[in-house]
């Protein structure tokens, strides 16, 4: 059997004929910046999570870049964020001239700690990134409060969490302003780059819109020094067609989890294998299903050979990447981030695998634990 981590050849075959209308349909109107498509995204993932605002941008990346923008962060300000992330958590904030502070996560959820929040907030904090990580959101109410009460903003890194939720409330209205991305591998994936920031605050949300366009509200009149990030038509018109879908496709990836939970649980393989923890109150979509493993490496050089594909999100902490070197942490400021990205592995949870293809997964893990 050949399980890829992500199939997106089958998703797109059942939905194909009307995806390439809406495509058809965009290049004969010859409109592709912005315009009718954009705004009628913008509208619809605004209302998919609640919020009264949607500003399309060009990627998830720039969503968290234009944020902190909007927030007025620049050089000197300091933005506290965790280290196990990808990279464009940290690497927005660098962008501006501003220093992410790092906490640990949580060894569960692998989510911001609120508990070393407090201590890490300094006069020149601006504002926190918590990540609502693999498709969980972290810890809001107690982030919120601290983050009011030090008069810090709260950006959402909702790039995989989509759809997820938290009592009751989704991602994306969690914060002051939330990021998502619609990289091909999220759980709404456009056919290139695209991203999103949502927000509830009027006067946030036109700054994204007026900073995503060169900081021009009026064209040709600029009123700050703002980037070229803008969603494109051609994006909005395939991720119109793929929302409606979303929630079905959650569905189907959190039956996959449960389903995942039983088998490993069949194969008695609890001790050697640690399922995601979903924290009370949460809503997981899964954008990935992230196991901590024991021998993680031979496991995954095992599943390879046996057809099965998989992912270390992610194998380095970013306190302990070269270009940060210059912030000065050293190995063991964060252990559970440190020890997570040893013990990581991703597994496939896509909507359209089949019962047979999660069973051959979680006997393929069996059989390596049975020589190991
Ligand atoms: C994907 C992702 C991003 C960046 O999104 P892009 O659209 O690829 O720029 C940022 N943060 C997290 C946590 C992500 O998973």
């Amino acid at each position: 059997m050949n399980i890829p981590l992500l199939d997106l050849k089958t998703q797109y075959q059942s939905m194909r004929s009307e995806i390439l209308a809406a495509i058809e349909a965009t290049c004969d109107e010859q409109g592709f910046i912005l315009g009718p498509r954009v705004v009628a995204l913008e509208q619809a993932v605004a209302k998919y999570v609640g919020s009264t605002h949607g500003v399309g941008v060009a990627s998830g990346s720039d969503a968290l870049l234009l944020a902190l923008m909007a927030l007025g962060v620049k050089a000197g300000d300091e933005v506290v964020t965790v280290p196990f992330t990808f990279f464009a958590t940290a690497g927005a904030i660098s962008r501006l001239g501003a220093k992410p502070v790092f906490i640990d996560i949580l060894p569960d959820t692998y989510n911001m700690d609120p508990a070393l929040l407090e201590q890490a907030v300094t006069a020149r904090t601006k504002a926190i990134i918590p990540v609502h990580l693999f498709g969980q959101c972290a810890d809001m109410e107690t982030i919120n409060e601290i983050a009011h009460r030090r008069r810090a903003g709260v950006i959402e890194d909702a790039c995989q969490a989509i759809g997820a939720g938290r009592h009751g409330r989704r991602a994306g209205v969690l914060g002051d302003l939330a990021c998502f991305s619609f990289f091909p591998s999220k759980n709404l994936g456009g056919f290139g780059d695209a991203g999103m920031v949502t927000t509830n605050d009027q006067t946030l949300a036109e700054s994204v819109a007026m900073l995503r366009v060169h900081g021009s509200r009026v064209r040709y009149v600029h009123e700050a020094i703002g980037i070229n990030s803008r969603l494109d038509a051609l994006q909005a018109a395939i991720l119109l067609v793929k929302l409606k879908r979303l929630d079905q496709w959650a569905e189907a990836r959190r039956r996959n989890a449960a389903r995942y939970g039983q088998l490993f649980q069949d194969e008695k393989l609890l001790d050697r294998v640690s399922l995601p923890v979903v924290d009370a109150g949460n809503h997981h979509v899964f954008n990935q299903f992230t196991l901590r493993v024991q021998k993680r490496d031979e496991l995954r050089a095992f599943l390879k050979d046996h057809g099965v594909g998989t992912e270390v999100y992610y194998p380095r902490p970013l306190h302990l990447q070269n270009c940060y070197r210059e912030l000065g942490y050293e190995k063991g400021a964060f252990p559970h981030s440190e020890r997570a990205v040893e013990e990581v592995l991703s597994i496939p949870i896509y909507a359209e695998l089949t019962d047979e293809q999660l069973q051959y997964v979680v006997h393929t893990i069996a059989a390596f634990y049975r020589r190991h």
